[in-house]
């Protein structure tokens, strides 16, 4: 079947986050499966765009109320992804460096979401199914079942997965006029708490939902920033999919970031190996089992817990563990944490910014990998960690609860309930000890490098839902 994915990220073109990564691997997977699957992202200023070959496969005008933006479809001319990229390129709203955080994101967006449907009708063949990703797309669904110059795409089918549904996309009703002329009576669909709510349009809109985790299509029912009867309400259109990893790009034995690689059957010198590399160059002692965390600095990810939890355990076990801190996000939080590198010295040190090979080392060389989540719609940080036989120290939320059991329960890792500082440093206090045990901490080790996590499966999951829809076959 012909399916579209329309994102605002995509890996390797433009990541912010674990968004990314799901939209660059699962069309991979669903192209090997047969199907023939189309990615489109809006073409940003990035690296990628820069350094790869693309040709321009349709022109046109998007028009946003009483703005007219000339735009291109350009498609990357490479097999190299294992599935079609497609980007699309207004300049005056995206040829800049960053993906999100400008005044005119919804203009942005908006005019994104109009030019991919705008071209996908030129192209006069209709595909079977569109699955948006998160608010960026949620309009698609509205446009395509009630815009007039849609009609045509009426049949097709559409998804919208939720990556993340604390952001939704608001906007004023006072800017209606960028959508295209629709049918008024369906007016009801935009409107959530008198605002157009993007993210609760296309969840109202789309034929299926679906969540990144089981775990977390229960959560929302109770926690969703404000849609959580909206959730409830379209429990028999939903349905929780456990996000895969990506097992060729992320795979300590032939990583093409790592300088030493391993398997299972050699993952002691190999991991010692990369920590050796990565604690020169932070200055910290490869003896002591390293802590890290990898993520954005937000409440979210329990980043206004670090600096807290980080000093208390490194003032208990400061002969005992080194902590690695990498990423960005809330300044205070950011400034907390260098803070530390001054009264911790050779055990603590911090990476403020955003850097994937450095990530990929620290998955490598790390015993532990840190994730004090408040909300984790999936998390892949836990995936990759465990694939580089780095235990995740999790607290129970999300797809963190789906994937990380405690090695109590003779799991892959260590689990806490409260998103506290006083949880973290308890779990920091259980991981030190069991990394002392080495024939256990090995255990729990192994048990998350053999897991399975590839999309193979998962892909299945995705194609059994289009079939579904496509046979119900509801306007
Ligand atoms: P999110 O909520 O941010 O999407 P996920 O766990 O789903 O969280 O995905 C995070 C992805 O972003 C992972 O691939 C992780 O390695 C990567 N990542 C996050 N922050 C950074 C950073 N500062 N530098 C490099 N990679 C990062």
């Amino acid at each position: 079947m012909e399916i579209f994915h329309l994102s605002a990220e995509c890996y390797p073109m433009a990541k912010v986050g674990g968004l990314a990564d799901v939209v660059g691997a699962l069309p991979k997977y669903q192209t090997n499966a047969g199907h023939q699957v189309r990615v489109v992202v809006p073409c940003y200023d990035t690296k990628f765009r820069k350094e790869n070959e693309f040709e321009c496969v349709h022109w046109g005008n998007v028009k946003l109320g009483n703005f007219d933006f000339p735009f291109s479809v350009l498609k990357e001319t490479s097999d190299k992804l294992g599935y079609e990229l497609y980007l699309i390129e207004i300049k005056e709203l995206f040829d800049r460096p960053n993906v999100y955080g400008y005044d005119d994101d919804i203009e942005r967006f908006l005019s994104f979401q109009i030019a991919s449907l705008d071209w996908i009708l030129a192209r006069g063949e209709v595909p079977a199914i569109i699955n948006c990703h998160d608010h960026h797309t949620g309009v698609v669904p509205f446009l395509i079942k009630y815009a007039y110059k849609y009609a045509s795409l009426q049949n097709v089918k559409t998804v919208i997965t939720i990556h993340n549904g604390l952001y939704q996309g608001w906007f004023g009703f006072d800017k209606l006029y960028y959508l295209p002329e629709f049918d008024l009576r369906h007016v009801g669909f935009l409107e959530w708490n008198n605002s157009i709510n993007s993210l609760a349009v296309g969840v109202k809109c789309a034929h299926a939902v679906t969540t990144v985790s089981p775990s977390y299509l229960n959560e929302i029912n109770y926690a969703a920033n404000g849609l959580e009867s909206l959730f409830n309400s379209v429990r028999n259109k939903s349905n929780g999919i456990l996000n895969g990893i990506d097992i060729e790009v992320w795979d300590p034995s032939k990583d093409k970031m790592l300088e030493y690689h391993y398997s299972i059957e050699n993952f002691e010198l190999g991991k010692q190996k990369n920590k050796e590399k990565l604690c020169e160059q932070f200055d910290l002692d490869p003896d002591k089992p390293l802590f890290s965390f990898i993520g954005r600095l937000f409440e979210e990810k329990g980043g206004d817990l670090l600096p807290q939890a980080s000093a208390l355990s490194l003032s208990e076990n400061f002969e005992n563990i080194n902590i690695l801190i990498l990423g960005s996000g809330n300044s205070e939080i950011e400034s907390q944490l260098t803070q530390l590198r001054n009264d911790y010295k050779g055990n603590y040190n911090v990476f403020i910014g955003y850097n994937e090979e450095l990530a990929h080392l620290i998955y490598a060389g790390s015993d532990y990998i840190l994730m004090p989540s408040r909300v984790e719609p999936c998390g892949l940080n836990q995936m990759y960690a465990m694939r580089y036989g780095t235990v995740p120290i999790v607290r129970r939320t999300g797809g963190l609860r789906d994937t990380v059991i405690d090695f109590g329960d003779e799991g892959n890792g260590i689990c806490h309930d409260q998103a506290s500082v006083g949880d973290i440093c308890y779990s920091i206090n259980r991981a030190v000890k069991l990394y002392d045990d080495k024939i256990s901490f090995n255990t729990v080790l192994k048990r998350g490098m053999t897991a399975d996590h590839s999309w193979e499966r998962v892909c299945q999951e995705y194609i059994e839902i289009y079939n579904l829809i496509i046979e119900k076959n509801e306007i």
